[in-house]
C-alpha cells in the first residue's frame, strides 16, 4: 500500500516522495480514492491523521488534469478553482505550507488569506493569481465583499475542522460563502467535509453542502 499505487500523476507523486511520505495514513488510503472518483465526502478525522494531504492530493490532481473554463484575467477580482476553509490563521498557514510543497512545479498556485493581519499583502498575493485559496471564513467574507475574490468558478471545496469552525461561531460566514458558489448542476462542485466529531450541527452542514456523499470514519 503506497502512494504510487494511487493514480495521482507523476508530478504529484514526485512531490509526495520529496515530502518523505511513503505509506498513506488510514484517512488518506480511504479518502483519496473516494475523492478522485468524484464523490463528495464527509470524513471524521482527528488532527495528526494526515487529513491535510487527504484533501490536498485530490484537489491538486483534479486541477492538474481537469478542463476548466477560461478565467477572467487582468481584473481586480480573482477566480480560484478550489477553496479550503479552516478555522484559524495557524491552521490555514500550515495547510498553505503543505499544499505548496505538494504543488511544487505543477503550475498550481496556492494562496492563503486569514484575519488578524493586514489585508494588503494578501491582496497583492491574490493579484498574482490563485488556483487554490486557503482561507479563514471571516477574512474570506471580507474579500468577497470587496469583490477581490469570486467563488463562481470553485470546483473543489474542502472544509477542515468543521466542528471547530462552528464552535468558533463561523456558521453564518460559512453559509454565506457556500451560497456565493455558482449553482452548478449536481456533481460539478465537489465538496469534502472534515470534522473530528459528528454532532447534529455537522450532520446538517453535510446534508446542506454535500450531494450523495460517502461517510468515512477512521
Ligand atoms: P495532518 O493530520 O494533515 O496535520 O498531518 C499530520 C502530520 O503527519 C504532518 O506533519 C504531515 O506532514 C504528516 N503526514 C501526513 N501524511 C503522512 C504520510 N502518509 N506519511 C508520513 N507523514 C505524513
Amino acid at each position: 500500500n503506497t502512494f504510487a499505487e494511487i493514480d495521482l500523476g507523476e508530478a504529484l507523486n514526485q512531490n509526495i516522495r520529496r515530502c518523505k511520505y511513503v505509506k498513506p495514513t488510514p484517512v488518506q488510503r480511504h479518502a483519496i480514492p473516494i475523492s478522485l472518483s468524484g464523490k463528495d465526502l464527509m470524513a471524521c478525522a482527528q488532527t495528526g491523521s494526515g487529513k491535510t494531504a487527504a484533501f490536498c492530493f485530490p484537489i491538486i490532481s483534479g486541477i492538474m488534469t481537469g478542463q476548466f473554463a477560461q478565467r477572467p484575467r487582468g481584473a481586480r477580482t480573482v477566480y480560484p478553482l478550489a477553496l479550503i476553509l479552516s478555522p484559524t490563521r495557524e491552521l490555514s498557514c500550515q495547510i498553505h505550507d503543505e499544499a505548496r510543497k505538494f504543488s511544487y512545479q505543477t503550475g498550481v498556485k496556492v494562496v492563503v488569506a486569514y484575519g488578524g493581519a493586514p489585508i494588503n499583502q494578501q491582496l497583492r498575493e491574490l493579484e498574482r493569481g490563485v488556483d487554490i485559496l486557503v482561507a479563514t471564513p471571516g477574512r474570506l467574507v471580507d474579500l468577497l465583499e470587496r469583490a477581490r475574490v469570486s467563488l463562481q468558478m470553485i470546483r473543489y471545496l474542502a472544509l477542515d475542522e468543521a466542528d471547530r469552525m462552528l464552535d468558533m461561531g463561523f456558521e453564518p460566514q460559512i453559509r454565506k460563502i457556500v451560497e456565493q458558489m455558482d449553482m452548478p448542476p449536481p456533481g460539478v462542485r465537489q465538496t469534502m467535509l472534515f470534522s473530528a466529531t459528528f454532532p447534529k450541527e455537522i450532520q446538517r452542514l453535510a446534508s446542506d453542502f454535500l450531494s450523495s456523499y460517502i461517510f468515512l470514519a477512521v
